[in-house]
Parts: C-alpha cells; sequence; structure tokens
C-alpha cells in the first residue's frame, strides 16, 4: 500500500507569533518556488500553542497546503484543569495534528504509558490525528534492549483502539540519545524499529492496519541525512526538531534533498 510521507517540524518551545509567521511564509515560499508537490510528501508544522491561531489566519488567508498541529494536549476536554489545553480548542484551530508522548514531556512531565494512551484516545475523540511518540534512552538501547522497550511504549499507546482508529494514526520512532543531539541513527538502526513497529501493528491487528500506518523517524534529521533515511522501506517521513526552525533546511528534509 503507498502511504504518503509526512515531514513533521517540532518546533518545541521556540518562536513566538511573529516569528512564527514569518517561518511559515518562508516555508511556503520556499517550497513553491521548489515547485514542491504536496500530495506527493505533506507537511506539517507543530508550533507553540500560542502561535497557532497566527499560523491558521496565514494558512487560510494564503490557502497554504502547509497543515499543523499542537505539540501536546490534555487528556481531559474541559474544567479545572489549569494550564492544560484541550482538544476541543485544538480542533476549532483547524489543527490536522497532535504530538503524544514526545519523549520531552515523558521525561519532564513524567507521562507514561496510560497517560499517552489517555491522550491518543481523546485526540481521536475530537478528530485530530495523534503523533505518537515512542523510543528508547541511551541505557537502554546499550543494554540491548531498544526494540522491546520501544514496542512496550507503542503497546501501551495503543491500549484499547481499534484497527480503524490505529490505520490512521502517526507513530514516531525517536530514539532518545539521537534528539538535539547531532547524534543520528543509521538509516538501519531507523529501519530496525520502524520495520519493527510495522510488524508489532500487524500482529495486534491486520497486515492491512500495519501497511495503512505511518511511520516516522525523528532524531536529529538534516538535509544531509534524509534521504538515506527516507530511502528505507519501512520510514514514512520524519519529525524534526531543530532543523524545521529554518525554513531553508526544513524545505530540503521535505524534498529530501542535501
Ligand atoms: C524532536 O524534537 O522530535 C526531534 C526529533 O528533535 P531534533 O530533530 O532536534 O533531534
Amino acid at each position: 500500500m503507498a502511504r504518503t510521507p509526512l515531514m513533521a517540524g517540532n518546533w518545541k518551545m521556540n518562536l513566538d507569533h511573529h516569528e512564527a509567521t514569518h517561518l511559515v511564509q518562508k516555508l511556503a515560499w520556499t517550497l513553491k518556488d521548489a515547485k514542491h508537490d504536496y500530495s506527493q510528501v505533506e507537511v506539517a508544522v507543530l508550533p507553540p500553542f500560542t502561535d497557532l491561531r497566527s499560523v491558521q489566519t496565514l494558512v487560510d488567508a494564503d490557502k497554504l497546503d502547509i497543515r499543523y498541529g499542537g505539540q501536546d494536549l490534555s487528556m481531559h476536554t474541559a474544567g479545572a484543569y489549569t494550564g492544560e489545553i484541550s482538544p476541543v480548542f485544538l480542533a476549532k484551530l483547524g489543527c490536522t495534528y497532535v504530538a503524544v508522548g514526545h519523549s520531552e514531556r515523558r521525561q519532564y512531565h513524567g507521562e507514561d504509558e496510560a497517560v499517552t494512551n489517555a491522550k491518543v484516545k481523546n485526540a481521536l475523540a475530537h478528530d485530530l490525528v495523534p503523533i505518537l511518540c515512542v523510543g528508547e534512552e541511551l541505557e537502554v538501547r546499550k543494554a540491548g534492549n531498544h526494540v522491546s522497550h520501544t514496542l512496550a511504549q507503542l503497546d501501551g499507546g495503543l491500549q484499547g483502539l481499534t484497527a480503524e482508529q490505529v490505520a490512521g494514526l502517526v507513530i514516531a520512532y525517536e530514539p532518545v540519545w539521537a534528539i538535539g543531539t547531532g547524534e543520528v541513527a543509521t538509516p538501519d538502526d531507523a529501519q530496525e524499529l520502524c520495520g519493527a513497529i510495522r510488524a508489532r501493528i500487524a500482529e495486534l491487528y491486520d497486515q492491512s492496519t500495519a501497511d495503512a500506518v505511518r511511520v516516522l523517524y525523528g532524531g536529529s534529521v538534516k538535509s544531509g541525512n534524509v534521504a538515506a533515511i527516507m530511502a528505507k522501506p519501512d520510514v514514512d517521513g520524519a519529525l524534526v526538531g531543530g532543523a524545521s526552525l529554518d525554513a531553508e533546511e526544513f524545505a530540503k528534509i521535505v524534498r529530501f534533498q542535501s
């Protein structure tokens, strides 16, 4: 089955709403100049919550094909949850995607499988596509447990979901030791885990669900390494942090160009 690759830029806690507007405009112009075909490679950005309205205004006004989403969401929908962001708000702002269980959420906010699972379900309940992030820390890899660790995170995140729901998900394999470190996994490392994730979904559900789900690699992706990673059969795109803050660099990544 043909899966449309997805290149998603995770801006993390960078760029205010003015800078966000500028970056999206520059990205759109750069991709237009390159005659980018968005039906061949989908492009998304995950700005801070406070930038979403600016990004939406620009995307709507200029009829851009760039999609956008949140970097997190609440497991609740409304009520006394100070500081939380409801999926209702994200959906109203035109978000397509929302990242769930990013390693920085797991590390700094103690999000475990129960939390990521609740967030995945809440996103789906409001027609947002979760980008479920999984991946191992360096010690886990050194001990040779990276596959079982990552698949346990996957199993936890998918608890109670139907095959139809899983088929529409995006899973991002992000080895923690490669995030923001400049230390990139080899294309074979990326394939090993992206393939293992797909195989696990086939085991838990069925082959057509596994063939439909998009599995991204994330961790120090740059224009210089993207082509080799994207050449792997089970890698359907990239979740890009630092390099997505530079429009020209991210446009090259979107086009798998060095
Ligand atoms: C990320 O934050 O998801 C990420 C992959 O970051 P970076 O590309 O900077 O390693």
